[in-house]
This record gives C-alpha cells, sequence and structure tokens, in this order.
C-alpha cells in the first residue's frame, strides 16, 4: 500500500528513483537507517523482475521464487521500516546546488541531499520495419506478459542472450513452434539456459539469421515476418552494406524481442553525472582504489542496472542497492559534520 505522502513539502534525506529490487533493497537499507527514505516508482513499478515467473538464482529460495513475489516482499520490508513510496517519473533533475531539486513529470518538484538513481534499464528494441505501429498488436518485449496470447501460434524470438532463452522456455508453453532467431550461430546465454532450450522439443534455433520487417496490422496482429540470413552471421549489417543476404518471409503470429536492455538515465541529461557511451551510469573508486556507489556527482548514488552492463542479476542488484544506501548514509553524516562545523563559534 502507498502511504498517503505530501512528497513535495520537506527536503527528504534521500530520494531513491526506482522500485525495483536495487531500489528496494537500498530502500530496505536506508529506513532501518531512519533516513525515511522516498521511493519513486516510475512507469515499470517493480522493475524487470515483475515480469519474470520464477527465479531460481536468488539466495534463499532453494525452489525458486515468483519475481513479483520477491518484488511485493521487498516493498513490505522496506515499508515496514519506513520507506514511503509514491509514483514519479523524473523528467529533470537539478544537480549543481543543493539541495538537489527533482522535477517530476506531473510538475511536482522534490528536493533532497541524497540522490540514489536505481532506474533500471528498457528492453531494447531491433529497429525492423513496422514495429512502432505492431508493438503491442502481436510484437511484444516481454514473454510473461504477453506469451498466452499465442495458444497455439508459431513465434520467434529474437536474440541469443539468457532473455532470449528464458522467453523461448516460457512461450513453448503455449505456442505450438518457437524460433530463437539468432545473429551469429554461437549463443551468448549461459550454458544452463541454452541447454533447457535446446532440450525443448517446441523450440528450434535460426542461426545467422536476422529480423528485417514484420507484417500485420493493429486489427489482425502480427501475421509473417521477414527474416534475413548470411552464413557468416550479422545479415543485416550486410545487407545495409549491398552484400547479397537470403530472404524468407515465414507466418507467425508473434514476434518477441529479447535483444538486451537500455538503461534509463536520460533524466540526467545535463548534469555532471558520468555515463558510458550506452548511458550505463559510471561510479567512482574511493581514495584507496576501492569500488563505491558513487558517481561523479557527490551525493549522487547509483544502484542496479542502471549502473551495470555486465551482471545485471537480481541478486547482484540487490547488493549494489544496499552499497548504496550505506554510502548515501555516509555521505548524510559528512554532511551534517559539515553543517555543524560551519555553525560553530570560533573561540
Ligand atoms: P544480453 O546478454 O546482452 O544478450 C542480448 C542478445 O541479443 C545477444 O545474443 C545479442 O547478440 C543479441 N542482440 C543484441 N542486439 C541485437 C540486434 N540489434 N539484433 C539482433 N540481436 C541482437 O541480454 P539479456 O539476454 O537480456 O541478458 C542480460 C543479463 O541478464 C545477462 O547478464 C543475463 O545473464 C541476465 N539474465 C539472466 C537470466 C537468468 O539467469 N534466468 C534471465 C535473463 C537475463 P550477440 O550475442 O551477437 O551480441
Amino acid at each position: 500500500m502507498n502511504k498517503e505522502t505530501d512528497t513535495t513539502a520537506d527536503v527528504r534525506n534521500v530520494v531513491i528513483v526506482g522500485s525495483g529490487v536495487a531500489g528496494l533493497s537500498a530502500a530496505v537499507y536506508a529506513a532501518r537507517a531512519d533516513l525515511e527514505p522516498l521511493v519513486l516508482e516510475g512507469p515499470e513499478p517493480g522493475g524487470q523482475l515483475t515480469l519474470t515467473t520464477d527465479v531460481e538464482n536468488y539466495l534463499g529460495f532453494p525452489e525458486g521464487v515468483g519475481g513479483m513475489e520477491l518484488i511485493q516482499n521487498g516493498k513490505d520490508q522496506a515499508e515496514r521500516f519506513g520507506a514511503e513510496f509514491t509514483h514519479g517519473t523524473v523528467e529533470n533533475t537539478m544537480l549543481a546546488e543543493r539541495p538537489f531539486e527533482l522535477e517530476l513529470s506531473n510538475g511536482d518538484t522534490l528536493q533532497t541531499r541524497a540522490l540514489i538513481v536505481a532506474s533500471g534499464a528498457s528492453a531494447r528494441w531491433v529497429g525492423a520495419e513496422n514495429e512502432d505501429e505492431l508493438m503491442g498488436y502481436g510484437l511484444s518485449t516481454c514473454a510473461t506478459c504477453d506469451g498466452a496470447f499465442h495458444r497455439g501460434d508459431d513465434v520467434l524470438v529474437i536474440g541469443g542472450g539468457d532473455s532470449a532463452m528464458e522467453e523461448a522456455l516460457f512461450l513453448a508453453k503455449f505456442a505450438d513452434n518457437v524460433t530463437i532467431v539468432h545473429r551469429r550461430e554461437e549463443l551468448r546465454a549461459s550454458e544452463i539456459m541454452a541447454d533447457r532450450a535446446r532440450d525443448n522439443e517446441t523450440i528450434e534455433f535460426r542461426w545467422n539469421t536476422e529480423l528485417e520487417a514484420i507484417h500485420g496490422s493493429q486489427e489482425a496482429g502480427v501475421t509473417s515476418a521477414t527474416l534475413v540470413s548470411h552464413p557468416d552471421g550479422y545479415p543485416a549489417e550486410k545487407a545495409a552494406t549491398g552484400v547479397d543476404v537470403d530472404r524468407e518471409t515465414v507466418d507467425v503470429g508473434g514476434v518477441f524481442y529479447a535483444i538486451g536492455h537500455t538503461p534509463n538515465t536520460e533524466f540526467l541529461e545535463g548534469t555532471a553525472v558520468d555515463r558510458d557511451e550506452s548511458g550505463y551510469l559510471r561510479t567512482r573508486t574511493d581514495d584507496a582504489g576501492r569500488a563505491t556507489t558513487e558517481t561523479a556527482v557527490e551525493g549522487v548514488f547509483a544502484a542496479g542496472d542502471v549502473a551495470d552492463p555486465h551482471y545485471q542479476q537480481a541478486v547482484t542488484a540487490a547488493g549494489t542497492g544496499s552499497m548504496a544506501a550505506l554510502d548515501a548514509e555516509a555521505h548524510l553524516e559528512t554532511l551534517e559534520r559539515t553543517e555543524e562545523a560551519a555553525f560553530e563559534i570560533p573561540l
């Protein structure tokens, strides 16, 4: 339950942007430290775990745990210690002066002494013809959400990582046939996930193949897709430079994208927070050379997938969430000491 919160009234100690596993873990730690954190739940409340069925590799659940259940438990846990939740999407961030100021899309403004960015990452799109028109009409980035609409269909899953395997395995419960379309002939997925997909009779693979166009309409849904292939892989790139590729249109009732994610960091544009070429936040090492969660702006911390192009696991997101809260707590203590010292009257 969200508390009725006047989010705009005071200067907050900590605002946490994002309510996925990283944001929730930060909220639990910050709330237990009596920092009364405010958690902003953005356009995808609960983050990517809410789109996952079973989480089998989160420590402490020998039988696995539902993604939604894990998130709801995390939220309950954070609220139990006094964290407040409110819906809000940050549009602009002013970090040049203190306290920091956040402008939300509903026009509200928030002020905070410390900021934890745990805004995660969103599914990437392939760039195939007609994807704008058909997204949500047979084209999807979430098998858990839309798989059940495809009972008896033939469907495509685009990608070769763990997400693609997971999506294909889930879709295999409903669809007649699931084809994983991968741009080269070696999977990026972990062995265990790749083996499960290979062992599933409903799943097959199209190697060295990419999606060029999706056909259908918002009324009829997806009806077919055009694939390009080349024996040396990366066919779309080759086709764009004039190399001959094989082209085939296949009848399918659904297409699922699973080609990775883009970090949600646009709202930090124009600030001094440092990002890499893909938009992931960069965090600093301390004077002793140890990793911290602090960004290039003192008092702004990053946790979870938004700063992690590599591991992107629920358990690592929870870990960096707790680190960000501890770092924020230490920062606030330093701020307090500095402010107290400034008020001391010299003898
Ligand atoms: P990923 O590991 O980055 O894989 C993305 C896949 O999409 C790659 O195979 C990539 O091909 C392909 N791809 C990228 N851009 C493409 C394009 N424009 N057109 C066609 N194909 C494209 O992303 P992910 O699968 O979402 O996984 C992200 C992280 O989450 C990983 O650390 C993964 O282990 C983790 N994860 C774990 C689980 C689990 O354990 N149950 C489930 C989901 C995700 P290339 O291989 O050629 O680059």
